[in-house]
């Protein structure tokens, strides 16, 4: 099938779930592994590989490869962790719904950007074998002193830097990024975080010129609301009261995505800067009220599954769906199940956790057109 076929059934497929057709998802959250060699304080992914049997179960390679070929529907994967590729067969991973889904057109992954040597492996493998487009984020949360203690990792800036540079230059994946995710430890450094933000860009610049590399733009550093999630992250129950750092660093996030919102005008194609418009505007919504104006497309035109085949409406609702392993690893059995059960009725309502990652406000957005525009031009 040509690339052109795949953008417009997914053009075509995300009208029919903005009309409110209940078709199956274009896109999925597949949490390859629990494995992740950084000790970041803000997320407890990284301690499942030192509890008794926590890796335990993950789904094998042929499980996958059953997966893939049982919902080939799928256009559109954000392949995440822990740290995807410290699965050893992360590439077969990717490579399995390549060759099943006929239609697969945007294939994403964050990296802690540790290893070099075999980040760059994979994606140069990657490029080579998979027809999809791919989109590959690094993650870097401050400059090098705050960004490593954060991250807990010595030199990590310094690895994910390399990581980008990598990936970006040396194998040429256009959509390469940074990515910062803005939680609440700017106390701990004496920072706003408008100044953090700007800090970070700048420490990220200085970094890539040292080593001869282009410099990014602001289009190419997307900044993230932090959230908290118990059945992904593991983080839920260290942050039940606010989560963000109190009222004062909600205002703060909020500051530093307006400053950055106005910057971004390089670096990201036409299309992609209009939904990073609105996903900053309905951020800064969120962030005041806790609520956006875009409704979610979970059970819609997303879902999630976990590393040991469960199903979850998207990473932050703790709602187990069912398990691949009994529908012989169908997603539909359960997703339609639990639109029958009321769950895709109480996304529209509002009550679930309510959230605004950028897993699942990218295809919101895509979903809700309409709604999108009117949020960008009241918001
Ligand atoms: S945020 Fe990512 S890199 Fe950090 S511990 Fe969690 S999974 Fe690992
Ligand atoms: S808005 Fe609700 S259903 Fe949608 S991703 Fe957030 S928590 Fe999940």
């Amino acid at each position: 099938m040509s690339g052109l076929y795949s953008w417009s059934r997914f053009a075509g497929r995300t009208l029919a779930a903005a009309s409110g057709i209940e078709g199956a998802p274009t896109k999925l959250i597949f949490v390859v592994t629990k494995r992740c060699h950084s000790r970041c304080v803000y997320c407890d992914i990284w301690k499942v590989k030192d509890t008794p049997g926590g890796l335990d179960n993950e789904l094998s390679l042929d499980e996958v490869r059953s997966f893939a070929r049982a919902n080939s529907f799928l256009q559109w994967i954000d392949f995440t962790g822990g740290e995807p590729t410290d699965r050893p067969d992360f590439v077969e991973v990717i490579q399995a719904f390549s060759e099943s889904c006929p239609d697969l057109m945007l294939v994403h992954f964050p990296t802690n950007g540790i290893a070099t040597k075999r980040i760059r492996e994979t994606v140069a493998t990657l490029r080579q074998t998979v027809r999809a487009r791919l989109v590959v984020t690094v993650s870097i949360d401050g400059p090098p002193e705050l960004n490593d203690r954060l991250r807990g990792i010595r030199n990590d800036f310094a690895h994910a830097i390399d990581s980008f540079a990598a990936v970006r230059r040396e194998i040429g994946v256009e959509n390469t990024y940074v990515g910062m995710t803005l939680h609440g430890h700017t106390g701990s450094c004496g920072r706003t975080t408008s100044q953090l933000v700007e800090d970070t860009f700048a420490a990220i610049n200085a970094a890539l010129a040292e080593r001869g590399e282009p410099l990014i733009g602001w289009g190419e550093f997307h900044l993230n609301i932090p959230h908290f999630s118990q059945h992904y992250y593991g983080n839920q129950s260290a942050h039940a009261d606010d989560g963000f750092g109190g009222p004062a660093h909600r205002a703060e996030i909020a500051a530093a995505i307006e400053a950055t919102a106005a910057r971004a005008k390089t670096g990201a194609s036409l299309a992609m800067r209009g939904i990073e418009r609105i996903y900053r505007s309905e951020a800064r919504r969120y962030l005041a009220t806790g609520r956006t104006k875009i409704t979610c497309s979970a059970l819609l035109s997303t879902s999630y599954l976990s590393e040991k085949g469960d199903v979850y409406p998207c990473t932050i609702w703790d709602k187990p769906l069912g398990n691949i392993r009994n529908t012989g690893f169908a997603l539909m059995p359960l997703i339609e199940a639990a639109r029958r059960d009321g769950v895709r009725a109480e996304v529209v309502a509002g009550k679930c956790p309510n959230c605004w990652t950028p897993c699942e406000a990218y295809p919101a957005i895509m979903a809700s057109p309409l709604r999108s525009a009117v949020a960008l031009v009241t918001g």
